[in-house]
């Protein structure tokens, strides 16, 4: 839970939070609508969320929104 989240690689917005869907977690940007992949814990999703916003890149595992 201490997790640091990098802010949205699209828009750098750190309105961030994250969604539970059926035991599955991701990091979702409230300005934008950008998604972080999936992952089976709170912490895990924080953990891609950051590591695909270091990126910038994208691994196909997310969806842009422009
Ligand atoms: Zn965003």
């Amino acid at each position: 839970m201490a997790v640091k989240r990098e802010p949205c690689p699209f828009d750098a917005s750190r309105r961030l939070k994250v969604e539970d869907l059926d035991g599955k977690f991701h990091v979702r940007c409230r300005t934008c609508g950008a998604q972080g992949p999936e992952r089976g814990s709170w912490a895990e999703a924080e953990e891609a969320w950051n590591t695909r916003a270091s990126q910038s890149t994208g691994d196909g595992d997310g969806r842009r929104r422009q």
